[in-house]
């Protein structure tokens, strides 16, 4: 039941274009109402049961705006980082965010790795057993990442394409710090 009224409820957060069809429609459609059954276009309209219907279409239009808007934004922060990426070879595992990230890349002819060739790769992997992880979307926009094999679970605020984005710019940090620290040793050797 409860999960009934919870998709119920987001069904409606996402009829953003009908909800503002029906709060420009139904002042109109009460009005003509109104006129025919009463001679006054207004008359209707100052019942108070049909001002708690005009109200409960106000607050699904503001609801399913706001609602829109956040999904705008959740979308267009997934689509900021490179979301189609691969080859390269694999330079190492990354834990981040509780999940293991396969960081891969490519080496230049000594064997460096080449900094802005990194990657984390999707899906993460379980911590447990290295399996790679299921995603699944939470109704409130959150997601749960699922191990099938060892049951590992874990809720994230976002989707692993947007944490791969962040998992690439730590790798990418300590690349740079590990080519520093070569290179202070080299400076050091001679
Ligand atoms: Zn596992």
């Amino acid at each position: 039941m409860k999960k009934f009224l919870l998709s119920l409820l987001l069904g409606l957060l996402n009829k953003f274009v009908i909800s503002i069809v029906f709060n420009i429609a139904s002042p109109i459609v009460f009005a003509f109402i109104s006129k025919f059954s009463t001679g006054d276009w207004f008359k209707l309209l100052h019942n108070p049961l049909i001002d708690c219907i005009f109200g409960l279409l106000l607050v699904w239009f503001v609801a399913s705006f706001v609602y829109k808007i956040l999904l705008l934004r959740k979308n267009n922060r997934a689509s900021n980082s490179d979301m189609f990426r691969f080859g390269g070879e694999t330079i190492g595992p990354l834990s981040y965010k509780e999940v293991i990230w396969r960081i891969k890349g490519d080496r230049d002819h000594k064997g460096f790795v080449i900094q802005r060739s990194l990657y984390a790769d999707t899906p993460a992997m379980c911590p447990k057993c290295r399996t790679e992880l299921e995603e699944y979307k939470k109704i409130l926009g959150s997601y749960k990442w699922k191990c099938i094999d060892c049951g590992f679970e874990k809720i994230n605020k976002n989707n692993f394409y947007f944490e791969a984005g962040r998992a690439e710019k730590i790798a990418r940090r300590d690349a740079e710090n590990a080519w520093k620290l070569f290179k202070m040793q080299e400076r050091d050797n001679y």
